[in-house]
């Protein structure tokens, strides 16, 4: 038998890690996933106008330094009334450095004047993979919501606590009242993930 292929994994956030690790042992791709941390790869600067791009300069920063195929995604909040703000900027949105508590005060105070029902949104992520020679892929996933305030829920992190999904997979719950395989099931990071796998087989041939 041969021992799984390494895959690095660009973040230092161990909590996307584990949330990276689940959603891929659970979609059945076997991996030696390792953080860039391990490699003591620097922070690339992620200055991309795209989830899409920020993911894939993120990927390919990690493939270069590492010399191994390298997966990394970008993922933020869109705000309809909000002419999709934060998006690319969603983890800093209050400023630097990033703060939740920060972020989310700032999210309910820019839409005091906005009505329930104008408050429609959505998570997206975008995921890539880039091997060390070039070749690269990405893809991407989001799930509708719409803002809710006064916040629910302790799991999650961000602005799950004010974030309550739409659609068919909704039950009346916020993703910060999920635990993290419900969550995983449904979001935006879990379908982009998924979506990535078909690459990430390919590559690393199972
Ligand atoms: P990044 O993908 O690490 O650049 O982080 C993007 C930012 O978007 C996070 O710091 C959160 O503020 C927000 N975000 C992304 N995904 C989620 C989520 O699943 N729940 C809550 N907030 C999220």
């Amino acid at each position: 038998m041969t021992a799984p292929r390494r895959l690095v994994v660009a973040t230092g956030n161990t909590h996307k890690l584990e949330e990276i690790r689940s959603i891929l042992a659970a979609a059945g791709v076997d991996a030696d996933l390792r953080s860039m941390r391990e490699y003591g790869v620097p922070e690339p600067i992620e200055d991309g106008a795209t989830f899409e791009a920020n993911a894939l300069i993120k990927a390919r920063a990690c493939a270069t330094t590492t010399g191994h195929p390298s997966i990394a995604d970008d993922s933020g909040l869109e705000v309809d009334a909000l002419d999709g703000a934060p998006g690319v900027f969603s983890a800093r949105y209050a400023g630097d450095p990033s703060d939740d508590a920060r972020n989310n005060a700032k999210l309910v105070a820019e839409l005091a004047e906005v009505p329930p029902e104008r408050r429609t949104a959505r998570f997206v992520c975008a995921a890539a993979i880039a091997m060390p020679d070039g070749p690269q892929a990405v893809v991407r996933g989001a799930i509708e919501g719409r803002i809710v305030d006064p916040p629910r829920g302790d799991n999650g992190f961000g602005y799950d606590p004010f974030f309550e999904p739409v659609g068919p997979a909704a039950d009346g719950r916020t993703t910060a009242e999920m635990t993290a395989a419900e969550k995983d099931a449904i979001s935006h990071r879990g379908e982009a993930f998924r979506a990535l796998c078909p690459h990430l087989r390919a590559i690393l041939g199972n």
